[in-house]
């Protein structure tokens, strides 16, 4: 696409690991195919302050290991606003940038919609959070890495819940998503998670407890999907120690910890293929899409569907987590 000379590059809203990684391959696989590339740092709020720097490929070098984001991210009000939105575009106009590429969540992907609709700008998504909950990726990025640690915290939590015999809910974040949870929760041979897509279904702490979870156990560990919808873990060891109080119950909230780390082999070679094929789209002349993968295909997406559906979660997962956990 011979009218696009020059790209933009930003993350933005909660970070994630591998997000260094995505940006990597975007500056680099921009610069291979011609383009100029332009770092935006801190999210829209570079874009509306006009904190922007010329990447070169060794702007870039030696990021793919590194958790967290070089180009830093925020939260920026003035950009859900007409009049900040305004002055993003005049200073991507100053700084001859012709289109964008957005590294982040369902939220950045909501503004980066409403600004390509009012501006006609090209922009290009990539999913980047530890949430997995944007609907037409099977994963995103920092996802998986997430989860490692999660797996990490949990088996160190079974060390001390056996040695005391004790019940362990253990918070994981989410957003009203609940698949860190239920892998979590799989993939450390936790006894039970729940999450915010079954909450209004069953009483799943009386589904947990009904189901005799003690009879071959002398530890039990229930991951929690962090949600107003589930009320999180410390409702739970609430309720525990008031409707069930032979139970010597703990807590763990795994907090920020679940956002940092240096990114498994999964995230950065996930992070280097949607980077790349982001530049593929502009190439293509696509715009207001979000790259994803779907069983191993690179897939572009339109904001309006990856932003409206909620990914679902697969039921025969929480089938596996119910028969493993016995
Ligand atoms: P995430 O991308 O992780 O979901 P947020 O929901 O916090 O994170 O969104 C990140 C940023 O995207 C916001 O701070 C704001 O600048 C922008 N944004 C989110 N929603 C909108 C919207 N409706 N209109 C314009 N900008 C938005």
């Amino acid at each position: 696409m011979g009218a696009i000379k020059c790209i933009g590059i930003l993350t933005s809203g909660g970070d994630a690991p591998g997000m260094n990684a995505a940006i990597r391959a975007v500056t680099r696989s921009a610069i291979y195919n011609g383009l100029q590339v332009k770092g935006i740092y801190r999210g829209y709020r570079g874009l509306v302050t006009g904190e922007i720097k010329e990447f070169k490929s060794q702007n870039v070098s030696n990021i793919i290991q590194q958790g967290g984001t070089i180009l830093k991210t925020a939260r920026c009000q003035e950009f859900m606003t007409p009049e900040g939105r305004k002055l993003a575009y005049e200073n991507m106009k100053a700084e001859n940038i012709d289109a964008l590429v957005i590294i982040g969540g369902d939220g950045s992907l909501t503004g980066a919609r409403i600004f390509a609709q009012e501006f006609d700008v090209p922009c290009i998504g990539l999913p980047g959070t530890i949430d997995n909950d944007l609907y037409g990726t099977d994963t995103t990025i920092g996802y998986d890495t997430a989860l490692n640690t999660i797996i990490d915290a949990v088996d160190k939590i079974r060390d001390t819940a056996t040695s005391h015999e004790r019940l362990f809910f253990v918070e994981v974040m989410g957003r009203d998503a609940g698949f860190l949870a239920l892998n979590g929760a799989i993939a450390s041979g936790a006894e039970a998670a729940i999450i915010p897509e079954f909450n209004t279904e069953v009483d799943q702490l009386e589904e947990f407890i009904k189901n005799g979870f003690r009879k071959s156990k002398n530890s039990s560990i229930v991951i929690v999907a962090e949600s107003e919808v589930t009320g999180g873990a410390m409702h739970y060891a609430e309720r525990v120690k008031n409707e069930y109080p032979q139970y010597d119950v703990r807590v763990t909230i795994l907090g920020h910890l679940q956002r940092g780390g240096s990114p498994t082999a999964h995230d950065r070679i996930l992070a280097s293929r949607l980077g790349a094929a982001a530049i593929d789209a502009i190439m293509e002349d696509q715009r207001n899409v979000m790259i994803g993968i779907e069983n191993d295909e690179v897939v572009y997406i339109p904001f309006s569907k990856a932003i409206k559906n909620d990914k679902p979660i697969k039921r025969d997962l929480v089938n596996v987590l119910k028969e493993l956990s016995i």
